[in-house]
């Protein structure tokens, strides 16, 4: 009697155990699969410039056009207030048109001394 209450102690014990041993290899399979190990979903450009890998669509560019509510059109430039190409803060960004953009940073180069 004790013998068959012993087998099925253990019997319940070895089940539960085989049970864990399946819920931790979910838990790992789950942390594989999970977004911080995925790659990232955007990475700079040869430019330094942030772009989605997906499209490969500019990320100050898709920000602005969501800021707008509209496409942008090819000849409008989106340039970064502060000069870092990475802070695509949509405070730091400032669309206008290539021959803006190119007098700005023209200025912004003179000023500096660089040119
Ligand atoms: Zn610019």
């Amino acid at each position: 009697m004790n013998l068959i209450i012993i087998g099925l102690i253990l019997l319940v014990i070895g089940i539960s155990k085989s049970n864990r041993k399946i819920e931790k290899n979910k838990i790992n399979h789950d942390i594989s699969n999970s977004s911080f190990k995925k790659p990232l979903i955007t990475h700079i450009d040869e430019n330094g410039y942030r772009r989605f890998n997906k499209t490969n669509k500019l990320v100050h560019r898709w920000i602005m056009e969501k800021q707008l509510g509209r496409k942008l059109y090819r000849y409008e430039v989106v340039h970064h207030i502060d000069r870092n190409k990475l802070n695509n803060s949509p405070y730091n960004l400032q669309v206008m048109s290539r021959e803006q953009h190119n007098k700005i940073h023209e200025e912004y180069l003179t000023r500096i001394g660089a040119i």
